[in-house]
């Protein structure tokens, strides 16, 4: 049995609590417990060698690269990510002002600065911006059917393709115009395809879409990383309260544990690790992504988890999107370009093309953005999701680095344009402690959930309360996918055991 004092434990017996999982869910549950005196006995079990989780930020091209979150999404007051970023002076004074924070963006991906199409041609400005608001009017009305009418459809993608199949056939474009609005239209269900963390639009499901809860404001990044924010947390945390490279295997829960360091306490919670390391509690709060939760169902918790909760966690989405930065000794774009869209005319919403992964995968790529605040070099940052992006996962740096190149090569119709210098890339499917990027609320899945996987165990009000508690960003029915979901869900749980220890106690807000 480990539980060894330090800083982290301070006088007194208190309730034991442990948090598995260091990413801002856990970061924020340990922070706001810290801050209560019931819970002296607090470690954080982190199974990689650094905290964050798919908050990353690396220095690397001269600059910083975020391989996980990349924006505050609504940077507004009221998420709680945005106020403790500007508290800790982390953001920008253009993304603090009132302005910033007033804008409606109704959660869409800004337009491209150009678009280039598979022919080698830019598409015109008019062309790129009458089908975004087209595709967005789309995205908007599907987030209706959270509101009572039946959905038609049950996923986004059948939704939005039947809208279009409608609209094609009122269009009187000659064949190579329509083919390239609907190639357009393929573009953007791939980006909604990022900003879902999915495969297909096909796979969310349609009616419970609009519980997804867009803040106001335009979308901010972190000058110098995200990982600033949790860094923070981090730091206001004993140095020996969170314990690294220490992977949890099973929570043994429902029991009556006991360690010889305690004579007479018994524990309802064991935490084995996988190096044989164990850990009585009194409570557990388990932030650990859906995606290793769908992988270790079976033997994540002894005894297994209620057939509802572990059914939701089947049933829940969990996605890949990943990133690829490319580094360029000079830019092929001109000054002020923010955004590139790479468009594909031969990819149709309309139709499925059967086609081998390897000779399409990086048809699925939406574009690159252009980094900001590299000094010497210039570094282009792609997006993919879906299968493609795992089967990107598995290929070499050379052979990514080469496939874009021919990519770029091939949409601005210059076949000498210089290759990248270099390639970094995220592969979020392959971290086994993660298995993928955000969660969404798939086809055959609710809502509800969400709440089911987020309630606490035991549910039937045994003796032993909240033996196991649940945060992470799948678990926050309205901001799932997000750094503000993960934070607040991290808080929400650490409220929860404080108000159980003390039902007087002022839970500071905010309580979104
Ligand atoms: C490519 C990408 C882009 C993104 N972009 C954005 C964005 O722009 N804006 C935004 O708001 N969000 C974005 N997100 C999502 C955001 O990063 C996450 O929602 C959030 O960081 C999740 O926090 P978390 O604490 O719930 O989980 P995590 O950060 O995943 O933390 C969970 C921790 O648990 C640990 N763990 C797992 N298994 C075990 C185990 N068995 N034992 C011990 N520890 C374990 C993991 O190592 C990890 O550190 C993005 C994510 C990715 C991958």
């Amino acid at each position: 049995m480990e539980w060894s004092g330090g800083q982290a434990e301070r006088p007194g017996r208190g309730r034991r609590v442990l948090v598995v999982g260091g990413g801002i869910a856990g970061l924020g549950a340990a922070q706001r417990l810290r801050a209560h005196p019931a819970f002296s006995q607090l470690r954080v079990l982190e199974a990689t060698a650094r905290a964050g989780g798919r908050i990353r930020s690396e220095r690397g091209f001269g600059g910083v690269l975020e391989l996980g979150a990349h924006w505050i999404h609504g940077p507004s007051r009221g998420n709680p990510v945005f106020e403790l970023a500007a508290e800790h002076r982390l953001l920008r004074e253009k993304d603090l002002s009132e302005e910033n924070q007033r804008m409606e963006t109704g959660g869409h991906v800004g337009l491209p600065s150009v678009t280039y199409a598979s022919s080698g041609v830019s598409v015109s400005r008019e062309l790129v911006v009458e089908t975004a608001s087209l595709f967005h009017s789309l995205i908007d009305q599907a987030r209706e059917f959270v509101r009572g009418a039946a959905a038609p459809a049950p996923s986004v993608g059948e939704y939005v393709r039947g809208a279009l199949r409608a609209l094609a056939a009122g269009w009187t474009d000659r064949e190579d115009a329509r083919r390239l609005r609907l190639a357009l239209m393929h573009n953007f269900l791939n980006v909604e395809c990022c900003v879902s963390g999915t495969h297909s639009m096909d796979l969310v499901a349609l009616a419970p879409f609009g519980e997804y809860t867009v803040l106001p404001g335009l979308d901010c990044t972190f000058p110098g990383g995200y990982q600033g924010l949790t860094n923070h947390i981090m730091a206001s945390l004993p140095e020996d309260m969170i314990i690294f490279n220490k992977p949890v295997k099973t929570i043994h829960w429902n029991g009556s544990f006991q360690e010889a360091a305690s004579p007479g306490e018994t524990f309802p919670v064991l935490v084995e690790c996988e190096d044989g390391g164990c850990f009585p509690a009194h409570h557990v709060i388990v932030t650990v992504p859906l995606g290793f939760l769908k992988e270790h169902v079976d033997t994540f918790f002894e005894p297994p988890l209620p057939t509802e909760k572990a059914d939701a966690i089947r049933k829940l989405g969990f996605g890949t999107n990943n990133k690829i930065f490319l580094e360029f000794e000079e830019p092929f774009w001109e000054p002020g370009c923010q955004h590139i869209q790479v468009v594909w005319e031969d990819m149709s919403p309309l139709e499925d093309v059967a086609s081998q992964l390897q000779d399409v995968w990086f048809k699925k790529l939406i574009g690159f953005w252009v980094l900001p605040s590299f000094e010497s070099v210039h570094v282009l940052c792609g997006f993919i999701a879906g299968l493609e992006s795992e089967f990107m996962e598995t290929l070499t740096d050379e052979e990514v680095l080469l496939s874009l190149t021919q990519v770029l090569r091939r949409v601005t119709g210059n076949a000498r344009l210089p290759a990248p210098r270099s390639v970094l890339r995220s592969r979020w499917h392959s971290a086994p402690y993660t298995r993928g990027s955000y969660s969404y609320v798939a086809v055959g899945s609710t809502g509800e959930d969400i709440d089911r996987l987020a309630r606490p165990l035991p549910e039937d009000g045994a003796e032993a309360q909240l033996q196991i508690l649940f945060a992470g960003e799948a678990t926050h029915r309205t901001f799932y996918s997000t750094t503000h979901g993960a934070l607040l869900s991290g808080w929400r749980e650490a409220d929860r055991l404080i108000a159980l220890q003390d039902p007087q106690a002022q839970l500071p807000g905010p309580q979104l």
